[in-house]
């Protein structure tokens, strides 16, 4: 099987890529070819990312079961884990009589029959060794006195034991820690008094994490940091953190951050019995707990969480702004590496195909268990567009009047069309100093600027953005040139609008622009290659593939190219050409400048010819694999003006004419509003009955 989607790029951002998969694990990992021809059996989950499968370290319980009490419960729970992309986690139980970790022990070695769900890799057990004054839920009747006892059993139960909580000032805990470690077991600190000398000296005995940060151990202070100060500024212990609203506030989370970082954080959901379960009464070991909107004793104090894998992680983004590759490490390469486990944990060949696609909020779309699609989310099913836009001239069905909008890198173009004619171009500016709220704001003061003079009916309002778009959510999931990152576009823009708004992706839609009313007109297949902030290309054919083979915007923006593997776009793109020459010579300089200093300044020469040559290499490329029978330019080429277009044009004739015979190539019929135009098409297609209700979640009003 292989698995086209997005995925971390280890530099910050996203790439496309192909997974290939073979008996459960990954072969291969690649970028995704230009098109789709050369794959066999695959799923394309773009624009959604994969991640590794989440593994949550501390599950105490969900959906009503309490792994302490009734231990058997870990194999529903871990069934139900799927749907929220875990696909390892740790029983976790609580202080309690040792008859109840007797049970586990028993439970988690009797593996139900055909039993595919999140795997448990080993109990976490939480106490008894733990501070009276820190013990929070745990029953203080339950606790132990001293740590040797608990490591004898543990010992006993090697097999079926990966990681216990221990505080480090209980009675022969040190040697006991040694002894642990000694056998394989994974010892964490945690609801401790330990002063940050106790903290150290167990760390240096063989303990290797902190069990939730912050919660329920000695804090920082001024002249005593205490078990999280030690914890944290220990150069390799993992801390595991519960990132919901009510253990952590953000300044917590950012100091975490700050000191532990995304090497050595460890998310953990510390979920209890009323995780995924209606609000109510519920049991964590002997104690009842009251569940609302978080987990709690009587006495108010938190007793486990409500929190879900997604949930933490997007809170931690919001918080810290983990970039995707950073998101990647703290739901599960962490933990696979404090465990152990050398399986799990990485995208990479000889790793259990164990994979989370998620979408731009880190929901699950698809939780992908050793190689099999184990949970996949009903919506998530791929929209198909054999029924929207038809192949060839459109013209003879004359479209309602729309508004389309062309977000770029540098700025944003709003019109009135038709379906014959734009009007008057409406323009702000984007970059990627604005934030997108403020850019969102005054493109809807535009939109409704333009429906209110505009005397006619408008039906719909189109947009096109550059970036990795989520069309049916109307999320830009991730923009590099407008440096966003999931920003609700069509929901922003729409709200009061009283318009159905509709999102996608702006080279997508600036080819179709060209195809249905332009230059496609007629030929059996176009490749469009849109110069702008960025480069990137999409081909049309007339068999219905309307989207092309590409299916993402700035797709040759991917294509790693030279051996640093700079991605096409920031050689190639009119930006990275004056950020390029700014940073060789301290001079600011358009792209237009620097083409026409070209013949006789060398800097700017050798810029204006690397360009070129990424350019060269992207579209032979797509030109070989795709064999387009015209080749239209265009884009918005706001940073780089018709100079660009001009001095492309001929360059890219030659580049043509000895991959295919007799090239044609024209410059976009629509020039740089192709991008208005084709939106505007774009929402009338997508909101008219005959696209039929497949689109209908991308539509606000
Ligand atoms: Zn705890």
């Amino acid at each position: 099987m292989q698995v086209v989607t997005m995925l971390p790029s280890g530099r910050g951002g996203l790439h496309r890529g192909c997974i290939s998969v073979a008996s459960g694990r990954i072969v291969e990992v690649v970028p995704a070819p230009v098109g789709v021809a050369g794959l066999a059996a695959h799923l394309d989950f773009t624009p959604y990312v994969a991640l590794p499968g989440f593994v949550d370290l501390q599950v105490n319980g969900a959906l009503g079961h309490d792994i302490t009490t009734d231990p058997s419960t870990m194999w529903p729970i871990g069934q139900r884990l799927l749907s929220h992309g875990v696909t390892a986690f740790l029983p976790t139980v609580i202080t309690s009589p040792p008859e109840q970790r007797h049970a586990a022990y028993h439970h988690i070695r009797t593996r139900p029959r055909g039993y595919d769900g999140a795997e448990p890799l080993g109990l976490h057990i939480e106490g008894p060794v733990l501070a009276r004054d820190y013990a929070g839920t745990h029953p203080r009747a339950d606790l132990a006195s001293g740590a040797e006892g608990l490591a004898d059993e543990l010992l006993r139960e090697a097999d079926a034991v990966s990681l216990v909580t221990i505080a480090p000032e209980v009675e022969s805990a040190s040697k006991s820690i040694t002894r642990l470690a000694g056998a394989g077991i994974v010892v964490s600190l945690g609801h401790t008094a330990a002063t940050a000398a106790q903290t150290s000296a167990a760390l240096a005995a063989g303990a290797r994490a902190l069990t939730h940060v912050f919660n329920a151990m000695s804090p920082i202070q001024h002249r005593e940091v205490g078990a999280a100060g030690a914890g944290l500024l220990h150069p390799e212990a993992f801390v595991s953190l519960i990132a919901d609203d009510h253990h952590l506030s953000e300044e917590a989370i950012r100091i975490a951050w700050r000191l532990a970082g995304p090497g050595r954080i460890c998310l953990v959901t510390d979920a209890m019995a009323g995780m995924g379960a209606p609000a109510g009464t519920y049991r964590i070991g002997s104690k009842t707990i009251e569940c609302g909107d978080a987990a709690r004793n009587s006495d108010g104090s938190l007793a486990g969480s409500l929190l879900t894998m997604p949930a933490a992680a997007r809170r931690m983004r919001d918080v810290t702004g983990a970039t995707w590759d950073e998101l990647a490490k703290i739901t599960s390469t962490n933990a696979a590496d404090l465990l152990g486990d050398t399986d799990r944990g990485r995208l990479s060949p000889g790793k259990r195909a164990d994979i989370v696609i998620v979408d731009a909020q880190l929901q699950p779309v698809a939780t992908i268990l050793e190689g099999k699609i184990a949970f996949r989310r009903r919506e998530s099913a791929r929209i198909t567009r054999s029924a929207s836009p038809k192949a060839g001239p459109a013209s003879a069905t004359p479209s309602p009047v729309a508004i389309g909008v062309d977000i770029g890198g540098t700025a944003f173009k709003a019109a009135i069309f038709d379906g014959a004619s734009l009007g008057p171009l409406r323009r702000g500016n984007t970059g990627r100093d604005r934030p997108a709220a403020g850019v969102l704001v005054e493109v809807r003061r535009t939109i409704e600027d333009l429906s209110g003079t505009a005397g006619v009916d408008i039906r719909s309002v189109g947009i096109a953005c550059a970036g990795i778009v989520d069309g049916p959510a109307g999320v830009v999931i991730e923009a590099t040139n407008l440096e966003w990152r999931n920003v609700e576009v069509a929901a922003t823009v729409g709200q009061g609008l009283g318009l159905p708004v509709v999102l996608e992706h702006d080279v997508y839609l600036a080819a179709l622009a060209e195809w249905e009313t332009g230059s496609g007109v007629g030929a059996e297949s176009m490749l469009y290659v849109s110069v702008g902030t960025g480069v990137a290309a999409r081909l049309f054919t007339r068999v219905g593939t309307n989207r092309g083979n590409l299916n993402l915007a700035g797709e040759m923006g991917f294509m790693p190219i030279g051996a640093e593997g700079r991605p096409l776009e920031s050689v190639a793109s009119g930006r990275a050409m004056s950020e390029a020459y700014r940073h060789e010579t301290g001079v600011p300089a358009t792209a237009e400048q620097i083409i026409v200093a070209s013949p006789e300044n060398p800097v700017a020469a050798r810029i204006w010819s690397a360009a070129m040559n990424a350019l060269a290499q992207g579209l032979a490329a797509a030109v070989c694999l795709d064999d387009p029978e015209i080749v239209v330019l265009g884009g918005g080429l706001s940073n780089a003006g018709d100079v660009l277009l001009m001095a492309l044009e001929p360059r890219l004739a030659s580049l043509l004419a000895p991959l295919r015979d007799s090239p044609q190539m024209v410059v976009a019929a629509h020039g740089d509003r192709s991008g208005v135009v084709g939106a505007a098409l774009y929402s009338e297609l997508a909101t008219s009955p005959a696209a039929g209700g497949s689109r209908s979640s991308a539509v606000t009003s």
